[in-house]
C-alpha cells in the first residue's frame, strides 16, 4: 500500500486568510484571529463570523498556500497580537502554528472555577472516571480539540513543595460543553492501586479532581499538544481507538463531528466522512459517554460506528477475552482499505499498555497483504496521518 501525503481536499485548493475581530463564542475572545479557509469553506465561513459578531477586517489569498496542506487545520480560529501590523504578517510556515499553545504557564497558572464533577460509569462498574468541567471566563485559556491541560492539584508534595501538574486531554471541544466557549471538560479516572507493602494508594491529582466540590477554584495549564488534532477536513475518514479515558480527545472529536448544537456552531465544519471508534473497556458498566455514543449511531449510521471490546463479558475467537487489538484483527481487512485512502488518520489514546497489542494486530494484518507495517506506520506518521497519545 502507497501511503500518500497528497491533501485530500478534491477541486479547488485556494486557502484564504480571513482576519476577524470581535469573535464570540470560539474561545477567541481578544484582539483578531485568523482563519485559514478553503474556497470551498469561504462563504460558509463569512456566515460563521457574522453569526458569531465577528467583523472581517480583511481577506487575502493565503501566501503559498496554492493547495491546502495535508493536515494543518487551516480553518482553526488562532489568537493573534491585537495590532494590525502584528497580524498582517506572514505566517510562521510551521505546521499547526495556529493551535494555541502554553497560554498559561506553573508559575502564572489560570485559575478555572469548577461547575461540575459527576460520575461516568453505571452500577457494578470497577474503579472511579469522573466527568468534570471548569468554567474559564475571565481568562484568555482557551484551546482546540484533540489537545491537553495541565491541572496543579492543591497541596504540597513529601518535600513540601507545591505538586508538579498533571496532564489530561481535554473532553469538549473548544466551544465547551454548554456551547458558550468559555469552558473546558476533562474525563479522569482515579488512580489506585497497591504498593509493595500491600497498602492502597491512590493518585494525587486524580483524587483531586475525582473528590472536588463545584464552586473550587483550580489552576491550569496551558493548553498543549498538537499531536492529537482533528484534520479540518470534512471528508476526512477518522479512526479512533480508544481504552478506558482515551476517550476523552475521541468525545470532543465526535461531539465536533456529530453534536446538533456543535454542528450548528461549525458551518465551515459538516462532517461527512467515516468516523469509527474502537472502544476497549473491563465493563459495560465502564464504558464511557454511552448515550451520546448512541444517539450518533441513530442519527448518523452512514457515518459513524461503534465497536466495543468488553474484555471481561466478551470473548475473542480463541476463547480468551476480549481486546481492542482482537477487534483490530478481526476488522483489518475494513481498516487496512480505509488507511490505504489518504483522507483516512488513525487515532490511539489510553493506557500505553494498548499499544503493543495493536501493533501486533496490524503486523499480522499487514502480513496479510505482503505489507510491512513498521514500514507503514513510519509512513503514516510522516503524512502525519497516525496520532499516539498514551500514558
Ligand atoms: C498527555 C496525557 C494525557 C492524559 N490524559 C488523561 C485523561 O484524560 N484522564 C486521566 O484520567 N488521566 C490522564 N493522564 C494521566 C494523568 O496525567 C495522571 O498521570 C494520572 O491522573 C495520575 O496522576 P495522579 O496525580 O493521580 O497520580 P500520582 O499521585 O502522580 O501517582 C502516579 C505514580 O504512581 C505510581 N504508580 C501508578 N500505578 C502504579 C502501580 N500500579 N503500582 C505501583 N506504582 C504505581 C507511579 O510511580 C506513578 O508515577 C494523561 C497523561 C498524559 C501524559
Amino acid at each position: 500500500m502507497r501511503v500518500s501525503t497528497a491533501s485530500s481536499r478534491p477541486g479547488d485548493n485556494r486557502m484564504y486568510e480571513l482576519e476577524v475581530q470581535n469573535l464570540i463564542g470560539t474561545g477567541v475572545r481578544r484582539g483578531v484571529s485568523v482563519w485559514q479557509v478553503s474556497h470551498r469553506q469561504l462563504n460558509a465561513s463569512l456566515r460563521r463570523i457574522h453569526q458569531l459578531g465577528g467583523r472581517l477586517v480583511r481577506i487575502t489569498p493565503a501566501q503559498g498556500h496554492h493547495e491546502a496542506p495535508a493536515a494543518a487545520p487551516s480553518d482553526t480560529p488562532v489568537a493573534t497580537p491585537a495590532t494590525p501590523a502584528a497580524a498582517a504578517k506572514p505566517r510562521a510556515a510551521k505546521a499547526h502554528a495556529d493551535v494555541p499553545v502554553n497560554l498559561y504557564k506553573p508559575k502564572d497558572p489560570f485559575v478555572a472555577t469548577v461547575v461540575g464533577n459527576y460520575s461516568l460509569l453505571g452500577e457494578g462498574a470497577i474503579g472511579r472516571v469522573n466527568h468534570i468541567s471548569f468554567d474559564l471566563s475571565g481568562g484568555n485559556l482557551h484551546y482546540v480539540e484533540g489537545q491537553s491541560i495541565g491541572v496543579i492539584p492543591d497541596g504540597e508534595d513529601a518535600k513540601g513543595k507545591p505538586h508538579k501538574l498533571r496532564l489530561y486531554s481535554i473532553a469538549s471541544t473548544r466551544h465547551g460543553d454548554n456551547l458558550e466557549g468559555s469552558s473546558i471538560s476533562l474525563c479522569v479516572r482515579q488512580l489506585e492501586y497497591k504498593n509493595e507493602a500491600g497498602e492502597q494508594i491512590y493518585g494525587v491529582c486524580s483524587s483531586f479532581l475525582c473528590d472536588i466540590e463545584p464552586g473550587t477554584k483550580v489552576k491550569l495549564t496551558g493548553p498543549v499538544g498538537k499531536e492529537m488534532l482533528l484534520p479540518p477536513d470534512e471528508d476526512a475518514n477518522v479512526i479512533m481507538l480508544a481504552t478506558g479515558t482515551g476517550i476523552a480527545p475521541m468525545r470532543a472529536y465526535l461531539r465536533r463531528m456529530f453534536d446538533g448544537g456543535e454542528r450548528a456552531q461549525n458551518p465551515e465544519y459538516q462532517f461527512r466522512g467515516k468516523a469509527w471508534l474502537f472502544m476497549g473497556s473491563p465493563t459495560s458498566a465502564n464504558l464511557l459517554y454511552e448515550n451520546d455514543l448512541n444517539s450518533y449511531l441513530e442519527e448518523y449510521p452512514e457515518h459513524f460506528r461503534y465497536t466495543k471490546a468488553i474484555s471481561r463479558e466478551q470473548k475473542n475467537p480463541s476463547g480468551g477475552r476480549m481486546y481492542i487489538q482482537d477487534r483490530v484483527t478481526e476488522h483489518a481487512d475494513e481498516i487496512f482499505a480505509l488507511i490505504a485512502d489518504p483522507k483516512t488518520h488513525v487515532y490511539i489514546c489510553g493506557l500505553r499498555g494498548m499499544e503493543p497489542g495493536i501493533d501486533e494486530a496490524m503486523t499480522a494484518a499487514a502480513a496479510k497483504c505482503d505489507q510491512n507495517w513498521t514500514e507503514l506506520r513510519q509512513a503514516l506518521k510522516k503524512a502525519e496521518r497516525w496520532h499516539v497519545e498514551t500514558y
